[in-house]
C-alpha cells in the first residue's frame, strides 16, 4: 500500500479548514463543481456559496443559542441533527464546528424514546429536523427537557408536508442564515498544533462490543486522517482531477455516509446527488439523469437491484451505463451477490469497504485487484492486528483472529464511558468484536481481509446497528418477560434480523401465541423498524447464562443455527 506518514496528516486545523485548502486539496476549490446537489430538485450551492453558508449559519446557530466565543465547553455546544438526507447537512455540521460545537447525528428512523435517550446523554443544545420529522422531535425534545424553541428545522416549512399545523413558528435553517447575515461574523481561533487530535467534531451512536448505544468521540482529525488514507489508497481509481458524481442515498448519520458522501467527496472535488428516500425506480431514473459514476451502497440496494431486475418486463429499466464502480460496505455481501452484480453490470468495478462507527474505513477493496468477498486490503496508515481468543496473534495467512486496528482514524473513545473506552480500545489498539483472516491473492500475493464472524453482541439489519442489549432492556420492562435474550438470525433481504428467545413470567396466564404477539407489538410500538423483531420469539424455561451471569450468546446462535438448518 502506499505510505502515510503521521506527521504528514494535519492536527491543527478545523474540519472545513482541511477541506476547503487550496494547498491541501488534489484540485482548487475554484475548480470544483457544486459539492452536494438534490436529486429531486437539482437545487445546489457552490463552493464559495457554502463557505459563506458555513459563516452565516454558524454565526445565526450561535446567537439563537447565546453563544458569543469560539472557545468553551465543546461538550456545552452538542447540536442533534435529526433529519432525511439533506443537501444542507454538511454545512450545519460545519458551521456547529464553527462555533467549537460537536454534532451528534441521529438515525431519522428513531422513535421519540430512543432519539430522547441519545439527546439526554449527550445533552444536546438544539435539535436540526426537517419538516416530516418535526412532531417525534418534539416530543423527544420534550423528554429531553430540551425547549420547544431549540428544534430547528432544516428546511423551509413549505419544503416537506408536516402533519403539525404550527410548524411556522418553528425557526429553519435559512432564517439563522439570514440572522447571521446581519450579525458580525464569528471570531477566528487559530488552532494550536495538535488540537485536531483531541478535539471532538462528531458524536456518533454505537453499541460498540456490547451494552447500549454510546457516544463514540470522532476528532476532526480521526476524519481528516480517513479522508487523506482514502484519498490516497484510491488514487489508482481515479481519472486524474476529473470529478466523480457520486450518490448520496447512505443515511446522512452514518460514519460510512459521514466519511465518503460529506467529507471525501468534497475534498477531492466531487459532485454528491443528495437522495432522501431509497426507492429503486426513482433512484435509478436519479442515477441516469445526474450520469453518476460512482455508487456507495450497502447490501440491500444491490439486492433490490438484482431482485426487482428479475422481475420488470423492460431488460433496460434498471440499466446504468454511467456508472463506472459501485462500493458496498457496513455489512457483509456475499459472494453470491457479488457475481449477480458482477454479471448484471459487468462494466462496473465492485469493490467491498469494511469499517466501524469506532474506526471509520479500515479496508477497501485493493484499486487494481479485487478478490470476491474479501473487504480488501489495510489502508494507508493503519496497523492490524488479528488476535486469538487466548490473547495471541494469528500467525500467517488462512487463520482466524479479532481484528484489532491502530492508527490516525481510531476514534477517541466513548463519551462518558470509560470502562468501555478501556475495554475496546485497549493500549491505542481498537478491538473490532469481528473475526477475520487474511487470504493472499491467487495472482497478485497481496493479502486480502475476509471478514468470517462477528464475536460481538451487534446485530447488523441492512446495515443498521442493532443492540441486542437496547432490545433486553426493553422486553424486560414487559410483565410477561421474565428473562430474555436477543440474537441474530439470517435474512435474505437485511442480511440478519433480531429474535428474542424468552422466559415467560409464571404469572403470564397467556398461551405462546398471544405472548408472542404481545411482545412483538411491545417492540414494533416503541422501536424503530429495523429492531422490529423480524426473526420471531422462541420460549424457553431458562437463558443459558456463564456463572458470572453474562448470557451465552454464542450458545444460543449455535442453537438457531442448527434449527435453520434442519428446516
Ligand atoms: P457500524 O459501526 O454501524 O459501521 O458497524 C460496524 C460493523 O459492521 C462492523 O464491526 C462489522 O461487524 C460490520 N461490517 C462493516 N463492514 C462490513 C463488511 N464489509 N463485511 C462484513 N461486516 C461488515
Amino acid at each position: 500500500a502506499p505510505q502515510l506518514n503521521d506527521a504528514d496528516i494535519p492536527d491543527h486545523l478545523p474540519l472545513s479548514d482541511f477541506l476547503f485548502n487550496d494547498e491541501l486539496r488534489p484540485q482548487k476549490c475554484a475548480d470544483s463543481p457544486t459539492p452536494f446537489i438534490d436529486s429531486l430538485d437539482g437545487s445546489g450551492s457552490s463552493i464559495e456559496e457554502t463557505r459563506k453558508r458555513i459563516e452565516w449559519l454558524a454565526a445565526g446557530i450561535a446567537t439563537h443559542l447565546g453563544i458569543t466565543d469560539t472557545t468553551g465547553d465543546v461538550w456545552d455546544r452538542v447540536v442533534s441533527v435529526f433529519t432525511v438526507n439533506n443537501i444542507h447537512t454538511p454545512v450545519l455540521a460545519w458551521a456547529v464546528h464553527r462555533f467549537n460545537g460537536v454534532v451528534a447525528p441521529a438515525n431519522v428512523a428513531f422513535r421519540a424514546s430512543e432519539l430522547a435517550y441519545q439527546l439526554k446523554d449527550c445533552k444536546a443544545r438544539c435539535i436540526f429536523t426537517d419538516a416530516s420529522h418535526l412532531d417525534i422531535a418534539l416530543e423527544a425534545a420534550t423528554g429531553a427537557g430540551i425547549s420547544s424553541s431549540n428544534v430547528l428545522l432544516v428546511s423551509t416549512p413549505a419544503d416537506t408536508g408536516c402533519p403539525s399545523t404550527n410548524i411556522h413558528s418553528f425557526s429553519n435553517l435559512e432564517d439563522l442564515v439570514n440572522i447571521g447575515r446581519r450579525t458580525p461574523p464569528l471570531p477566528h481561533t487559530r488552532w494550536e498544533k495538535g488540537r485536531a487530535r483531541k478535539q471532538p467534531a462528531y458524536l456518533c451512536y454505537s453499541s460498540g462490543t456490547s451494552g447500549s448505544p454510546k457516544g463514540v468521540m470522532v476528532s476532526h482529525r480521526n476524519i481528516i486522517a480517513n479522508i487523506m488514507q482514502m484519498t490516497l489508497y484510491e488514487l489508482p481509481l481515479r481519472n486524474g482531477t476529473q470529478p466523480e458524481v457520486i450518490l448520496g442515498i447512505l443515511p446522512q448519520s452514518h460514519i460510512y455516509s459521514i466519511i465518503l458522501t460529506t467529507h471525501c467527496s468534497v475534498f477531492r472535488g466531487d459532485t454528491v446527488i443528495v437522495a432522501a428516500k431509497f426507492e429503486l425506480r426513482s433512484l435509478v431514473k436519479a442515477i441516469r439523469k445526474f450520469k453518476m459514476t460512482m455508487l456507495y451502497v450497502v447490501p440491500p440496494i444491490l439486492i433490490a437491484l438484482i431482485k426487482q431486475g428479475a422481475l420488470t418486463k423492460d431488460p433496460t429499466e434498471f440499466d446504468l451505463p454511467s456508472v463506472k464502480r459501485m462500493y458496498c460496505g457496513a455489512a457483509p455481501l456475499s459472494e453470491e451477490l457479488s457475481s449477480q452484480i458482477k454479471a448484471r453490470y459487468p462494466h462496473v468495478l465492485l469493490g467491498q469497504g469494511y469499517g466501524m462507527t469506532e474506526s471509520a474505513t479500515v479496508m477497501a477493496s485493493h484499486p487494481r485487484e479485487v478478490y470476491d468477498g474479501s473487504s480488501g486490503c489495510v489502508l494507508p496508515g493503519l496497523e492490524i492486528r488479528l488476535v486469538d481468543a487466548g490473547g495471541n496473534d494469528v500467525e500467517g495467512h488462512n487463520q482466524p483472529g479479532e481484528i484489532w486496528a491502530r492508527g490516525p482514524n481510531i476514534t477517541l473513545g466513548y463519551f462518558k464511558n470509560s470502562e468501555a473506552t478501556v475495554t475496546t480500545y485497549s493500549d491505542g489498539w481498537l478491538r473490532s468484536g469481528d473475526v477475520g483472516e487474511f487470504r493472499l491473492h491467487p495472482k497478485t500475493g497481496d493479502a486480502h481481509l475476509f471478514i468470517v464472524d462477528r464475536v460481538k453482541e451487534l446485530i447488523k439489519v441492512s446495515g443498521f446497528q442493532v443492540a441486542p442489549a437496547e432490545l433486553e432492556g426493553h422486553l424486560l420492562s414487559h410483565s410477561l418477560v421474565d428473562d430474555c435474550a436477543v440474537i441474530p438470525v439470517a435474512d435474505e433481504r437485511s442480511g440478519e434480523v433480531p429474535k428474542a428467545v424468552v422466559v415467560l413470567s409464571k404469572d403470564a396466564g397467556c398461551d405462546h401465541r398471544t405472548a408472542e404477539s404481545e411482545i412483538l407489538d411491545w417492540v414494533a410500538t416503541h422501536k424503530s423498524k429495523h429492531k422490529h423483531l423480524k426473526g420471531g420469539v422462541d420460549f424457553v424455561s431458562e437463558i443459558p447464562k456463564s456463572p458470572s451471569g453474562k448470557i451465552l450468546r454464542r450458545l444460543l446462535r449455535d442453537r438457531e443455527k442448527d434449527r435453520q438448518a434442519q428446516i
